[in-house]
């Protein structure tokens, strides 16, 4: 019998799908890793579990101990799910700006929600100091405790990609990955993934694609954290070097504008049959972007982080598209 070991054995070993414009355009291989085909349908599914095996390891989480994390969206629903399947409890606070599909979805995989105003990072009342202080709470009040998932500077995040994305690139290509790009929320898949594949190879091109609106582009492109521009893309743009980031290999920088970016998760939907958030259209463009730079006959990896039902009431809603000045795909009129 051929089976997985319900939600937790259901993560990762996603295949690698070719993607055929970006490849005939380019004279080169591009592979999208099919990461929205995780069983809670994200790249970060690896992350929580990651973070949440960590904690099971050193013994901080306790069997009924509740997981507290700050988070909007997908590491909260990859957060949820792991906490059905392991038996624990899941908190978590989220700004009230964000869509109510994300609410709803969160609720629906059993998250216990607290919604808080949106401030800046450096307000303390900002979302992820306040998860911070909830999970301090808990921890003392609580029988069975409770930890801080802490994504962005949790180093169990990448040390996830650096053990599965990674090698599974490797694997999957034989070695022959000459590049891998994507894009940065935590950088925890940038830079673990990159990670595994300069040890396998020092050839191998690591490349940040940075939305508009994020500082990580100015920061490895000239060594200054600046952001510049907007993007209605979510889960990506950081406007510091978080730890997962720290000493991560990276070699290129591009800045990937929206205009450049959603064209690219249209075309993906309509003549390739992949239906993507907009994560996936700042990362196919700069594979598109570093097989350029590398020249023809080269292999280039990135990420399909998440699918495109999520986003269905802005990237795929013609009116909010037009609020944002950003073009509308034909089909999406009909
Ligand atoms: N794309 C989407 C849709 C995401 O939710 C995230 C995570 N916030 C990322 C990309 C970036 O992944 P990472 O946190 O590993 O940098």
């Amino acid at each position: 019998m051929q089976m997985r070991d319900g939600f937790i054995g259901t993560i990762g070993q996603t295949p690698l799908i070719e993607l055929r414009a970006a490849s005939k355009a380019t004279g080169c291989r591009i592979l999208g890793k099919a990461e929205f085909l995780n069983p809670g349908g994200s790249v970060k599914d690896r992350a929580a579990w990651a973070i949440v095996k960590d904690a099971e390891e050193k013994g901080l989480l306790k069997p009924g101990g509740a997981i507290v994390e700050g988070t909007a969206g997908n590491t909260g629903i990859g957060l949820a799910l792991v906490g059905c399947a392991r038996g624990y409890r899941t908190v978590i606070v989220i700004p009230d700006t964000q869509s109510q599909e994300k609410k709803d979805m969160l609720r629906l995989c059993g998250a216990e929600l607290h919604e808080v105003p949106a401030v800046p990072y450096k307000d303390p009342n900002n979302y992820v100091h306040v998860s911070r202080r909830l999970a301090e709470e808990l921890a003392e009040k609580e029988p069975n405790g409770a930890i801080w998932a802490n994504q962005f500077d949790n180093v169990a995040n990448r040390q996830g990609h650096f053990e599965t994305t990674g090698p599974e690139i490797w694997d999957q290509t034989d070695g022959q990955v000459d590049g891998f790009v994507c894009a940065v929320g935590t950088g925890g898949t940038l830079a673990g993934t990159g990670m595994a594949l300069k040890q396998r190879s020092d050839a191998v091109r690591i490349a940040v694609a940075d939305p508009g609106g994020s500082a990580i582009y100015g920061y490895y492109a000239h060594g200054e954290l600046k952001a510049e521009g907007t993007s209605i893309t979510e889960g990506i743009g950081q406007g510091r070097i978080t730890k997962n980031l720290e000493d991560a290999p990276i070699d290129l920088a591009y800045r990937i504008p929206d205009e450049e970016a959603l064209p690219i998760v249209f075309d993906l939907l309509e003549h390739e049959g992949l239906v993507l958030g907009g994560s996936s259209g700042i990362n196919v463009a700069g594979a598109i972007r570093l097989a350029r730079e590398l020249g023809p006959g080269k292999t280039v990896v990135t990420i399909l982080c998440d699918g495109g039902t999520r986003y269905q009431s802005k990237l795929f809603n013609p009116a909010f598209l037009r609020s944002k000045s950003l073009p509308v795909p034909g089909w999406l009129e009909r």
